[in-house]
């Protein structure tokens, strides 16, 4: 595009009136333009592989669906059409849409201080290290607040390599933890890791839930030397389709990590603050890791947040220099009221029971469903509300989630397994809501059958 500051300026200006103004005050003629602009300005500055890629999105009718206000577990597009939330962005929405608490805590923090002055103490961040650390398992209780889920893997690959001083890194076939180089070089899955290798040296996949395959890697990884600093896993595969371990592979990682002298990271930025029914994922088997990452639901789903957390013992290491990982906007004010409002609303309305009880009412029903639809539905799991659908292929996936998207519900695949949908709603969703979404599956299941 031909440079043109003003029209930048004017751009920007109008973009800014318009989010000025109450919602009452943008009109319909405003808002077709908005969803028209949208698709042009994702083809010419974003990425027009976006627009291909979300197909029931920009087919849905005249206009593409253009997001526009949330409310808890409902979506409504800038022309008034409503979705319900069964996605929950990806994990993001555990207290669903802007919840009136931490929208609450936000807007007041953010009329004392929005960002820390870098060199002044700042007591949020300082508060919510101590939450974290009365809230998680063992003697966890010293972190790093970041922005993206990602860089929580980041800094805990870092804080594994700066204690053990080894370089390498056992990881899951399948996993997920982000797209940086560095925690790119544990994804489980080839078609994101092959075009960038060589990505870290000394990564070792095995098959996730296998104990004895992670046990096989140690011993193979001592047998010719290679240091291995630390076994990485998330409690539940959430992007490979809401796979459950074996009950006793969580318990048996803990004692292979001690007897190898490894550390065990868990990387929970999907799994943590209720998504599966307990606080964190690493609950389910009374299991406490040396590092654990968390990320989207931490901030609420209203800021940004990320963070890794580990114990005293492990953190020594960070002390002489903590200088060594630092981030400019990681654990800012704002960040750090929303999660102090997350983990308030979380506890305070006992949402990992509530993930845990909706859980088993939508499995139950879903189960429910495959029994009718067995060539459709072929397989359902997951533990609280991460639950992944399985179909025969990708296409019949996609049919799915297309015929759902019709009917007004949201969800989406799963980045490491396309053939499974996923729903992962709001852990405080109605059951009326959940209700309807099941209607609306059904009623899917039966138009594909
Ligand atoms: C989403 C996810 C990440 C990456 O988080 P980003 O905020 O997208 O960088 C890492 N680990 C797990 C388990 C995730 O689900």
């Amino acid at each position: 595009m031909a440079r043109d500051v003003a029209l930048g300026l004017k751009e920007a200006q109008r973009m800014v009136d318009i989010i000025g103004r109450p919602e009452d005050q943008v009109g319909e003629e405003e808002r077709k333009r908005i969803a028209l602009e949208t698709v042009e300005n994702f083809a010419h500055h974003i990425n027009k592989g976006f627009l291909e890629y979300r197909k029931s999105v920009t087919e849905a009718g005249e206009f593409a669906v253009t997001e526009w206000v949330g409310q808890g577990s409902i979506l409504r597009d800038a022309l008034g059409r409503e979705y319900i939330d069964a996605l929950g962005g990806f994990g993001l929405y555990s207290l669903g849409i802007r919840h009136p608490k931490v929208v609450a805590a936000v807007k007041a923090q953010l009329d004392r201080s929005p960002q820390y002055s870098q060199e002044m103490l700042d007591p949020l961040r300082a508060h919510l290290g101590k939450v974290i650390a009365a809230i998680t398992p063992g003697d966890i209780q010293y972190g790093f607040f970041a922005n993206s889920g990602t860089e929580a893997v980041e800094g805990a690959m870092k804080l594994a390599k700066f204690y053990t001083g080894k370089p390498g890194f056992i990881a899951m076939l399948r996993g997920f933890h982000g797209k940086t180089l560095g925690s790119l070089s544990l994804m489980g899955k080839s078609v994101f890791r092959q075009p960038l290798l060589p990505l870290l040296e000394g990564v070792r996949h095995v098959p996730f839930g296998d104990a004895d395959a992670v046990e096989k890697a140690l011993a193979a990884a001592k047998a010719v030397g290679d240091g291995i600093a630390a076994v990485v896993a998330e409690p539940i595969q959430g992007e490979a389709g809401a796979i459950v371990p074996p009950d006793d592979f969580w318990p048996r990682l803990r004692e292979l990590c001690d007897h190898y002298g490894v550390l065990l990271i868990a990387d929970e930025v999907q799994t943590g603050f209720g998504r599966t029914g307990t606080l964190f994922g690493v609950d389910h088997w009374d299991v406490t890791p040396d590092i654990m990452c968390f990320g989207k639901a931490l901030g609420g789903g209203v800021v940004p947040m990320s963070a890794f957390f580990s114990t005293p013992k492990i953190w020594k290491v960070m002390e002489p220099n903590p200088f060594m990982h630092t981030t400019t906007t990681g654990g800012n004010p704002l960040a750090c009221a929303a999660a102090l409002a997350q983990i308030t609303v979380t506890l305070g309305e006992d949402l990992p029971r509530q993930a845990a009880e909706k859980g088993d009412y939508v499995l139950g029903k879903l189960r429910e469903f495959q029994s009718r639809f067995p060539q459709i539905l072929q397989e359902v799991r997951g533990k609280g509300l991460l639950i992944g659908m399985e179909f025969p292929t990708d296409e019949v996936g996609f049919k799915v989630a297309a015929g759902l998207f019709s009917r007004g519900v949201l969800t989406a695949g799963t980045l490491t397994n396309a053939q499974t949908i996923r729903i992962e709603p709001a852990l405080n969703i109605s059951y009326e809501l959940l209700d309807e979404l099941l209607n609306r599956l059904e009623d899917t299941l039966k138009s594909l059958a």
